[in-house]
């Protein structure tokens, strides 16, 4: 189970490409002189981190947040502000500097979209016309602010799986124009399910494997719409999820992509996908198996399709909750820290209780963060490089307090030398492990092992790669604008009672109170050891990219790499 980076395969490049003996002689030679050297002369000793974490910097504001007075900390709901309010009092003792021109807030606009389909969804092959059924057969919704879409023999065009990669020579778009078109696509990405780990990385679900990806792509290409062929086992959810996610108010940020983007966007049932190929003459296992196939090219499905949507939208406007400590010799260049304070509010009750207080999802990431600000503000020494503190809103919703930073900054992107995103902690007692969530895109991996080892700890690679849980928290809108992100999760071995022990109450916690209003603190359940040594862990790696000159980059094999070089 004990696991050094260095035996990641992501990292053994060494292999690529046969080596005569000589060659091989002369690398190793120079891998000898270059740990020398590095020993030898290392410019700066690392500034040691004289601040020790404790249960007190953290417990508070966990028991504070979580308390049933905030009512699940719902964006627009009561629990909105009073979380906002106290977000802002702590930022202002710990004497930490408004991150937001002068102000402690930014505020996030955000539009809720209930489209209703107003007519058949009719799909004509030739001669013939077969109508569709919303909800069983497919699922649309229109995410622009406006009242009426009507889509009217609208072509159909099987795009592959909606990709277009150019660092890996790949378009599933190529040569086609897809102005008034509608593209069909595949969910996940043609890795998934083959051999070659190389290949968009075999199962581990790349970026362009999830949904929201397929639609931004067809947004950048002009598309008029965009259907994804829903298939659970390459989705990893069954058709339910999707009928009950995609029915109904959708939360989102109002965005000029979206608005100049496609009409309507949404998800066919398989069923559905088979009998409107085999109606315009094409066999969907041969277009898969096509799909999968380097020089792939989008094929017109001799089909079209109508329909037409309404759409009911109101806007409202949350906060996110910034603050910063200004650097010493650097201020310009950037650590950021995240953690989303909402939760997902008053829902149905669950033994008698209704208020889902997410005391772990996240007023425990929320209070994880202010407790680095407490001890970074009170260093009699400042960091050479600032530290950036972002509480954002409406994670739960689909990360759009985060999303809206990345896309509305309040320092130059190119300035933020790393993000550390906490979202959750381990509430069970001290581990020997921690889990980088999406290990092997950067640099980040390498800088949290060499300060997990100076807790005596090791790296557990992420559990399930293939799920994409690297896409489900805020550290991934700083990843898509270019800021290595390092999302981690506590570990599974406990010091005391071994993994078997740490993994039990890790499926307690997701089977019994994930997202359910047993989420709460209880000083029975909780050994808050671990969720310290975590917090310590967090606070050494800013501390550590605080007080140095490194830019952690992305590694080739990343989709995320930044597309600016920066300057060292
Ligand atoms: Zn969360």
């Amino acid at each position: 189970m004990q696991f050094r980076l260095t035996d990641f395969p992501i990292f053994d490049q060494t292999n690529l490409f046969p080596m005569s003996l000589k060659a091989s002689l002369m690398l190793v030679l120079t891998v000898i002189a270059s740990v020398l050297i590095i020993h030898s002369c290392d410019p700066k000793p690392l500034v040691e981190s004289p601040s020790r974490l404790s249960e007190e910097d953290i417990l508070p504001h966990i028991k504070e947040l979580s308390d049933d007075r905030y009512l699940g900390r719902m964006p627009f709901g009561p629990g909105d502000k009073m979380s906002v309010d106290y977000l802002v009092e702590q930022c202002k003792q710990l004497g930490l500097k408004p991150g937001n021109d002068g102000s402690y807030t930014q505020s996030v606009p955000m539009v809720e979209i209930t489209s209703t389909a107003t007519k058949d969804f009719v799909v004509k092959t030739g001669q013939n016309e077969q109508t569709y059924e919303f909800g069983k057969d497919y699922v649309i919704h229109c995410q622009k602010t406006i009242d009426e879409i009507n889509i009217e023999d609208s072509e159909l065009v099987f795009c592959g799986y909606g990709i277009n990669a150019p660092e890996s020579g790949w378009n599933d778009y190529e040569g086609v124009d897809m102005e008034g078109k509608i593209a069909v696509v595949l969910v996940n990405d043609p890795g998934f399910g083959g051999d070659d780990k190389a290949f968009f990385k075999g199962d581990v679900m790349t970026y362009y494997g999830r949904w929201t990806y397929k639609y931004e792509e067809a947004d950048r290409q002009g598309a008029k719409g965009l259907l994804i062929i829903h298939e659970t086992n390459s989705a990893g959810y069954p058709w339910f999820v999707v009928q009950s996610s995609w029915t109904g108010p959708q939360l989102g940020l109002e965005k000029e992509s979206i608005e100049n983007g496609a009409d309507i966007k949404g998800w066919i049932h398989l069923d559905m996908a088979k009998d409107l190929f085999q109606s315009s003459g094409h066999d969907l296992s041969a277009l898969i198996r096509a799909a999968r196939t380097p020089g792939f090219k989008p094929i017109p499905l001799n089909a079209t399709a109508s329909t037409a949507l309404s759409n009911v939208y109101k806007r409202d406007v949350s906060d996110n909750v910034i603050a910063y400590v200004e650097g010493k010799t650097n201020p310009e260049e950037y650590i950021l820290y995240s953690a989303h304070w909402d939760h997902i509010g008053v829902g149905a009750p669950v033994a008698g209780d209704s208020i889902y207080n997410g005391a772990l999802d996240n007023a425990s990431g929320t209070a994880v963060v202010l407790s680095v600000a407490k001890n970074l503000s009170r260093q009699s020494n400042a960091p050479d490089r600032s530290v950036l503190f972002t509480f954002v809103t409406a994670e739960e919703q689909g990360l759009l307090g985060s999303e809206y930073y990345a896309l509305h900054p309040t320092v130059p992107i190119n300035q933020i030398v790393a993000n550390i995103n906490v979202d959750g902690c381990n509430p069970n007692g001290l581990m020997k492990d921690f889990q980088i969530v999406g290990i092997g895109h950067s640099e980040m991996d390498q800088i949290t092992e060499d300060e997990l080892l100076k807790q005596d700890r090791y790296v557990l690679p992420d559990q399930e790669p293939g799920k994409g849980y690297f896409f489900r928290s805020d550290h991934f809108n700083f990843a898509k604008v270019g800021i290595p992100a390092l999302f981690g999760e506590g570990g599974y071995d406990h010091v005391e009672h071994g993994i078997e022990y740490g993994k039990q109450k890790k499926a307690d916690y997701t089977s019994k109170n994930y997202h359910a209003p047993s989420d709460e603190y209880s000083p029975e359940s909780w050994e808050m050891s671990g969720v310290v040594q975590d917090a310590q862990l967090y606070y050494n790696i800013g501390w550590r990219l605080a007080n140095s000159k490194e830019w952690p980059k992305w590694h080739p094999s990343s989709e995320f790499r930044r597309t600016k070089t920066i300057v060292d």
